[in-house]
């Protein structure tokens, strides 16, 4: 297999929260030839993505697809579901949360937002007096982040639909699945959601470049009424079916279906999303074992300290008092192992964050954390033993 940049031999471990490490078949799919979109056979093969993709979304009643990364999805899902001026309330729960708020600032519209917290998930109490006293119901949507990436932290969406029934308010309910999709259980239709917008490069397994929004009845209701100035990204035109080149806003993405078409078998053949679901969980308490195990003699810390809030795709590693980017540095020139650096600004250079999501394995996850082990031995940083606790916690949860 072909390494990582300035590296020699073996496999370069991508261990960041995206983009995530891309099963050989996925990338295979990049290389073949160009074909007319219009061919019988792509738009075939494009029906039959999606047919399948309400399922993947936790029963969608439409889902479109944009050729641009997360961002382009949040700001579809802001235009097509405001009229100008309107008012949304984005809770301040980290990184990504702050910027889908700016954006919705920026784009003119009013932002509404509990006080900031990082160190847990976003909780019903943080919306609920907000929209009780919005008794004129001026916030006309609820975007929630159910994995944030930069803390760690994973949202009980559930809970927050009761909060919004209990106050009894009309808003939308729209929620960021982009590091989430096939990572945690996410039941759109049960759980009373909107919008789940999603992007390839994290639990789908492919490069970055292609995004999602699924949609109720609801959103496609109110996206019709909606006046916010929109065109490419607008999703009406999208919805006829049929009509290739327009469902795509423009020239289909035609590597990236041929690529979409096979993360989707992958995960089809390794038991379904909620099997993807249930190894992430594995995976994810095998790295809290071994953040545990180093925290026995030395600083390090994760950030979520309730391990009901934590997500299973990533973990935030709090550094105390090091200096987290030399060991970052030297995890990946000397050892192959790439890991998220700080993204909280209060946290800036004393954290770093290990993704487990996508395309892993049990060796894989090991190589990663003995990878981060050895560069913490080489720069002579305080640490208990990792790797005993996680090879522990992923034996008692193999099923054998
Ligand atoms: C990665 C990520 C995004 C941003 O996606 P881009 O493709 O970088 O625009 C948005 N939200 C969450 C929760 C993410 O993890």
């Amino acid at each position: 297999m072909t390494a990582g940049p300035r590296r020699v031999g073996g496999r370069y471990f991508v261990q960041n929260p995206g983009p995530t490490n891309i099963p050989d078949r996925v990338l295979e799919a990049f290389r073949r030839p160009a074909i007319d979109f219009a061919d019988p056979e792509f738009v075939a093969m494009v029906d039959g993505i999606w047919r399948e993709l309400p399922d993947i979304f936790g029963g969608a009643d439409k889902v479109v697809a944009l050729t641009t990364v997360g961002h382009g999805a949040w700001e579809s899902a802001l235009t097509n579901t405001l009229d100008p001026g309107d008012a949304v309330l984005i809770p301040d729960c980290g990184m990504f949360g702050r910027r889908w708020a700016r954006m919705a600032r920026e784009l003119g519209y009013e932002l509404v937002r509990n006080e900031r917290h990082t160190r847990r998930r976003t909780e019903p109490s943080d919306i609920a007096d907000i929209l009780a006293a919005d008794t004129a119901h001026r916030i006309r949507s609820v975007c929630v982040v159910h994995t944030e990436t930069s803390t760690g932290a994973v949202v009980d969406l559930a809970a927050m639909r009761a909060a919004i029934d209990a106050a009894d308010h009309p808003a939308l309910f729209v929620v960021d699945g982009v590091c989430s999709l096939g990572i945690e259980p996410l039941q759109m239709r049960d759980w009373g959601i909107d919008v789940v917008l999603a992007a390839s490069q994290k639990g789908l397994m492919m490069p970055p470049g292609l995004s999602f929004c699924a949609l109720s009845e609801r959103a496609i209701e109110r996206n019709r009424e909606v006046t916010t100035p929109r065109f490419h990204l607008a999703w009406g035109p999208r919805f006829e079916e049929g009509a290739i080149y327009h469902r795509f806003g423009g020239t289909p993405p035609i590597q990236h279906m041929f690529a979409l078409r096979e993360a989707l078998d992958i995960i089809a053949e390794t038991g379904g999303i909620e099997a993807s679901v249930a190894r992430h969980r594995r995976w994810a308490a095998a790295v809290h074992a071994a953040v545990d195990g180093w925290a026995t003699a030395g600083p390090w810390e994760i950030n979520i300290p309730d391990p009901e809030h934590r997500t299973a795709a990533i973990t935030c590693v709090r550094t105390g008092d090091l200096d987290a980017n030399p060991l970052i540095s030297l995890a990946r020139d000397r050892f192959n192992v790439s890991v998220g650096s700080a993204m909280l600004t209060e946290l800036d250079g004393r954290a770093f964050r290990i993704g487990h999501l996508g395309d892993l394995n049990e060796p894989m996850l090991l190589g990663a954390l003995g990878g981060i082990e050895t560069a913490m031995t080489v720069l002579d940083l305080p640490r208990g033993e990792g790797l005993p606790p996680a090879i522990a916690s992923l034996a008692a949860t193999s099923g054998l």
